[in-house]
């Protein structure tokens, strides 16, 4: 049997809250299916710089990074900040460090969930590139001043040509389960000519994909167009800042950041975490709801399965996300989702609908 070691970075507020509940459902998950995972926690925290001033470092991401895959809650305290005004936030470091390029954010309407639009179907991933556009320049030498500050966007051949070629191969998968297998890109290339070159290289690749339909809008019209006619979209792949704005417009789809999962991944490296943050308004009410990292923790076993070719880490992330949808069907519900389930109470219902659906297979 394979051992995995994943690295555990808990974080702030309700990020150890839905960590508890993920590990709980992979601990009770590698029991049936017979793998093992070697957990290793690191307690960096916004809470942690208050305290001490420590910082997550080169050299630790260098040690984290040698573990298979690393299992984040989530990190930030808006009240907590730098030298330079900015929030404390490992995973941007991480991203950076292990220069991990795309940001896979499933989005699906699963039945029972309320949703703030008129639509059928939403099945979406929308592909927030991570490790440049808007980004850019977070480690430039910089002057503090308060008259002016300055960010930056830059946009290279190597990262696009990537990011399109996994969203294409993305698309690809997705459809031998049904979706329609289509690529679009949000920019800006009307304004910015970081933009006119990522339209450019998207257009490259689109041509040595033409088995997938790919298509592209201004990101503005394009917002417009994911909440009147959602079902249009299949793969989006988009710049770093309105990557992160599109994910969480298409999580306000499907019944918001609760349900929301992600995973920020380079061809070695995986760091896996919800899309929401650490929530301080909810943070110690027991209320947070679990869907989102147990459904990123399943999506680091399925990274693990397709990179080592081991299957029974697939079967065990099918098995959890059969799970969720279950319980999201039949309830209990959690808070954000209209319902009054704790987040233990979630967490033992994806747990007991786990062993069931696991004892009538076997
Ligand atoms: P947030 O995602 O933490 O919360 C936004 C809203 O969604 C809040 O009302 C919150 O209660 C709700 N929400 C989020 N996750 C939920 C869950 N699992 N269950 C129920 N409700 C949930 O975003 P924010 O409030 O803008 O930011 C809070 C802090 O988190 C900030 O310090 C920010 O920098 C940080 N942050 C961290 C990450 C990360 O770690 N990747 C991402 C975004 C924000
Ligand atoms: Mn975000």
């Amino acid at each position: 049997m394979t051992q995995y070691e994943i690295a555990v970075i808990p974080g702030d507020g309700i990020g150890p809250e839905v960590i508890e509940s993920a590990l709980a459902v992979l601990r009770s998950s590698q029991r049936h299916f017979e793998f093992d995972l070697k957990f290793t926690s690191y307690d960096f925290s916004a809470e942690l710089y208050r305290r001490t001033g420590r910082k997550i470092t080169a050299a630790d991401m260098d040690e984290i990074g040698t573990r298979d895959a690393v299992l984040f809650g989530a990190m930030g305290l808006p009240d907590v900040r730098d030298e330079e005004g900015l929030e404390l936030g490992a995973q941007v470091e991480m991203r950076a460090h292990y220069k991990l390029f795309a940001s896979l954010r499933p989005v699906r309407l699963f039945a029972g969930v309320p949703n703030a639009v008129r639509a059928e179907q939403i099945d979406m991933l929308v592909i927030r590139e991570t490790s440049e556009g808007m980004f850019a320049g977070l480690h430039d030498h910089h002057e503090p001043s308060d008259d002016q500050a300055t960010d930056r966007m830059t946009i290279t051949r190597a990262t696009c040509q990537t990011l399109f070629r996994e969203a294409f191969a993305q698309a690809r998968a997705r459809r031998q389960r049904g979706t329609v297998g289509r690529v679009t890109l949000l920019h800006k290339s009307n304004a910015l000519r970081s933009n006119v070159l990522m339209e450019k290289v998207f257009d490259e690749i689109a041509a040595e994909n033409l088995d997938i339909e790919s298509s592209k809008y201004y990101i503005d019209a394009g917002s417009m167009y994911m909440i009147t006619d959602p079902g249009r979209f299949d793969v989006i792949v988009s710049e770093n800042i309105f990557g992160d704005i599109t994910s969480e417009i298409a999580a306000g789809l499907v019944g918001g950041l609760g349900v929301a999962p992600s995973a920020d991944v380079s061809s070695t490296h995986g760091v896996f975490q919800p899309s929401h943050g650490s929530a301080p308004d909810i943070a110690g009410t027991g209320t947070a709801n679990p869907v989102a990292m147990i459904l990123s923790a399943s999506m680091m076993l399925a990274w693990l399965g397709d990179k080592r070719g081991d299957q029974t880490l697939n079967d065990a992330a099918q098995s959890i996300n059969d799970a969720v949808q279950q319980v999201l069907a039949t309830g209990p519900r959690p808070k954000d989702l209209g319902g009054e389930a704790t987040t233990a109470e979630m967490t033992n219902a994806v747990l007991e609908a786990l062993q069931a659906n696991l004892a009538s297979h076997v």
